[in-house]
């Protein structure tokens, strides 16, 4: 038996498909236990301002497929002030809620930290981000949906390329994260990955291009990450075109899309596996953790280890298997 009659359960910072079927876990996960569910809407925005709904089983129906998150998300500066956390505080304790569930990246993390030290209310952090660059997990929710995206948009991109001798440089999300360009440049077969973890020089760049054509490939892809420290796509174009003609040049930046869509069922089963994991932590007394998966294992780290280590996420085998693939 545990003692726990209400979780909250809440979505903020970026969204990434997954996070619907993270909120369904959770929900049904709590109400198994006869626990109840509050949904707080948009973030810590909608705790502050007690923008609360009674959760129950039918109100997750059919939302397991869907991209982005039914409680909405926000971005909170007011939760950064004591004040703020204080207002949050006084409308948890007044809805009755004992522990919380919160589903978004690092930002959400910090300040799901510092509210569970200040008023002792224990949570659990599912990492729900497109980036994969949080520590405690190999795969955060919306990373392989993201990837699924993005491969499909560089294969179209792929056929008018062939078409036109077309040197193409298509920009993916990844401000200081290289992961959606590095396995979806190697899943997409591109020709060159620019990513803000390793600094590629424009004339190198250029060099393993020329080398390219000449082996008489008509058509050229290279993924630059939008943290690539080159100053963007556009920029890398601009460069590379001044120097290096042969090829009719393009710019593609996929932006937004790359968040959005039904999450894969990789994404799907990944949240839902976490969701019940962070309701069964909180069952057994777990007091600030975060949820992950390492190799096929969902497992907890403390929300200190977490928020403070620093690993270095980019997989250098990847890296080395993607340039061996461009021989
Ligand atoms: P993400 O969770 O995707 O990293 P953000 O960094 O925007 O997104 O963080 C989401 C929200 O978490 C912020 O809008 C803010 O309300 C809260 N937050 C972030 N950092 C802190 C902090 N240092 N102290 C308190 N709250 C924070």
């Amino acid at each position: 038996m545990n003692n726990l009659r209400r979780i909250g359960v809440y979505t903020s910072g970026g969204d990434a498909p997954g996070m619907n079927a993270a909120i369904r876990a959770v929900v049904r996960t709590a109400i198994f236990n006869n626990i109840k569910v509050t949904g707080i809407f948009r973030g810590y925005e909608g705790m502050i301002e007690g923008d609360f709904t009674e959760m129950v089983s039918r109100s997750v129906s059919s939302i397991i497929q869907k991209g982005g998150t039914i409680l909405k998300s926000a971005r909170c500066p007011e939760f950064r002030t004591k004040e703020g956390r204080q207002k949050a505080y006084e409308n948890i304790r007044h809805a009755g809620i004992d522990a919380l569930v919160a589903i978004g990246g690092d930002g959400t993390f910090t300040g799901a930290e510092l509210f569970s030290q200040e008023f002792g209310i224990p949570v659990m952090c599912i990492p729900g981000t497109i980036d994969n660059d949080l520590y405690g997990s190999d795969y955060t929710l919306g990373f392989d949906t993201s990837n699924n995206t993005v491969i499909d948009a560089i294969d179209k991109i792929k056929d008018t390329a062939a078409s036109h001798n077309r040197l193409f440089f298509v920009e993916v999300m990844g401000r200081d994260s290289g992961c959606i360009a590095l396995n979806a440049g190697v899943a997409g077969g591109a020709e060159a990955i620019m990513l803000p973890e390793k600094e590629t020089a424009i004339d190198e760049l250029i060099d393993l291009l020329a080398v390219a054509k000449d082996k008489n490939k008509t058509s050229m892809i290279v993924i630059i990450a939008e943290g690539d420290k080159n100053g963007g796509a556009y920029n890398v174009a601009k460069h590379v075109k001044e120097k290096f003609d042969f090829y009719d040049t393009k710019v593609s930046i996929l932006g937004h899309l790359q968040r959005g869509g039904s999450p894969s069922s990789f994404d799907r089963v990944l949240a839902t596996r976490m969701g019940y994991f962070a309701v069964n932590e909180l069952i057994s007394g777990n007091k600030s953790a975060t949820v992950g998966i390492r190799g096929s294992t969902i497992v907890s780290t403390s929300l200190e280890e977490a928020l403070r280590s620093k690993e270095l996420k980019l997989d250098e085998e990847l890296v080395t298997i993607s340039r061996v693939m461009n021989i």
